[in-house]
């Protein structure tokens, strides 16, 4: 029996294809929209430790950039396709245009595996990957950032070698820059906070007290480190956490009824956002299979970890109490799961609008490189919160207008924004 495959790039352009038919976006449009502007698929050769030549694929994909420079990271993975950049790409540029930032979508990859490579041979990599594009790089062009298995000190090789080209210093070429090497304060924070300024801001809608409501989350890692932080900080309760234990090789959850304690938490975990199983013991929590975290009688469910992580398959157990979703992870819920869970009644924060932070955070880090001037932590966070608070506004205003949901909304706003600019331009 033939088996369909899961195609994210015919899954965003099926999204899209709906929101095109709700605008009623011309076809001109759609068919500039439903594609990426540009691809760029090469090869390079690398010299391994070892004296041997290692022939690496690459991608960059930018998707639009009517409303600003092409923006969204480089991911090292050994099963990378054009299609899964082409889809990420596309949803970077929705991203970018429901937070409304003057930037557009792009995405990028190289197939390989940062386990088997030395720090050398990703070096090399890097370098190779940014002479292969420096044509259609820079601050006012693409602008790259970490992603899957790349991280700061990738991003610092890739502008070395852009700036040793260019024969100029041009920090604003990348972002995820460590801080004092052209990155911003705040940016840890950013995506966890925003995805709890959507949070507070749903729930005044819902009529409910953020002080009174408790929450559980799936993942410990940077993004649910951060919300647990802000929500603990606005007076919410987390009762249960998840998370993958490499030991055991299959995720656990971790409970405690009056309330996590973060820190404690962050004490026994490692740097991927694992926690020491028998230490948590120790110090009282009860140890559960990983999938109990969505069977909590909370409030609120914040899926931080994996895409397709709610699906037909558990969404039955989220408990009768679940009044809010926020969906933190890209792509956390699946479409059967989504319909379900808006049947339900509850109430979702889409991921495009609830992880959000993150890249305003990285446009706030590329407008400081550009000025080679950078802000304090404080002011970086009180801008952010201004960009989300209004982004969420809108996209809720919007949605009670035209009796949509949240995720519907959101992508009317994006698709409707990055149409208008492309017929501003006159390019449709
Ligand atoms: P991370 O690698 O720091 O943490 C991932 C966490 O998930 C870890 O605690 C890990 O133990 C846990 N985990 C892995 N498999 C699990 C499983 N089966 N069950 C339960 N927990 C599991 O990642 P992150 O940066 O926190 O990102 C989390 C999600 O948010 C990803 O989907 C990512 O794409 C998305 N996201 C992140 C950012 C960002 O700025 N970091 C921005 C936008 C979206």
């Amino acid at each position: 029996m033939a088996t369909t495959v899961y195609n994210p790039f015919a899954s965003a352009q099926k999204q899209f294809d709906k929101t095109a038919e709700m605008l009623d976006l011309d076809k001109a449009t759609s068919d500039l929209l439903r594609f990426p502007m540009k691809e760029f698929h090469f090869q390079f050769p690398i010299q391994m430790d070892d004296g041997s030549v290692k022939v690496f694929k690459a991608y960059r994909i930018q998707h639009n950039d009517a409303r600003g420079p092409a923006k969204g990271g480089i991911r090292f993975h050994p099963q990378e396709t054009a299609d899964t950049i082409r889809a990420l790409a596309m949803w970077m540029t929705w991203k970018t245009a429901v937070a409304d930032i003057p930037l557009g979508g792009a995405k990028g990859g190289v197939i390989c595996d940062p386990h088997d490579l030395s720090n050398y041979e990703q070096e090399r990599i890097c370098r190779a990957y940014v002479r292969h594009l420096s044509a259609n790089l820079g601050p006012n062009v693409d602008i790259p950032s970490p992603e899957i298995m790349t991280n700061a000190q990738h991003m610092l090789w890739m502008l070395d070698e852009y700036e040793t080209i260019k024969g100029q210093r041009l920090p604003g070429t990348l972002t995820g820059k460590p801080v004092g090497m052209g990155g911003s304060l705040g940016r840890k924070e950013a995506t966890g906070y925003g995805v709890i300024i959507n949070v507070r801001e749903a729930l005044k809608e819902l009529g409910l007290e953020i002080d009174k409501t408790t929450a559980s989350i799936q993942g410990f890692g940077n993004v649910a480190q951060y919300a647990i932080e802000l929500f603990q900080q606005m007076g919410g309760k987390v009762i249960c956490v998840s998370a993958w234990d490499q030991k055991e090789q299959k995720a656990l959850a971790y409970r405690k009824k009056d309330g996590i304690i973060l820190e404690e938490l962050q004490s026994i975990a490692d740097i991927f956002g694992g926690i020491n199983k028998e230490r948590a013991i120790s110090l009282g929590y009860e140890i559960l299979e990983g999938e109990k975290w969505i069977e909590q009688d909370v409030d609120i469910l914040i899926p931080a970890a994996l895409d397709n992580s709610i699906t037909a398959e558990n969404m039955q157990m989220i408990s009768k109490n679940v009044k809010m979703l926020a969906e933190a992870a890209n792509g956390p819920t699946s479409s059967e799961a989504s319909n379900y869970i808006e049947e339900r009644g509850i109430f979702t924060i889409p991921d495009f609008l609830a992880n959000s932070g993150g890249v305003i955070c990285s446009y706030f880090e590329q407008v400081q490189s550009n000025m080679n001037y950078y802000w304090e932590k404080e002011e970086v966070l009180s801008k952010l919160d201004t960009k989300i608070t209004s982004a969420y506004i809108s996209v809720s205003n919007f949605a009670m207008e035209n009796d949509l949901n949240l995720r519907d909304a959101a992508y009317a706003i994006a698709v409707d924004r990055v149409a208008r600019a492309c017929h501003d331009r006159g390019w449709v």
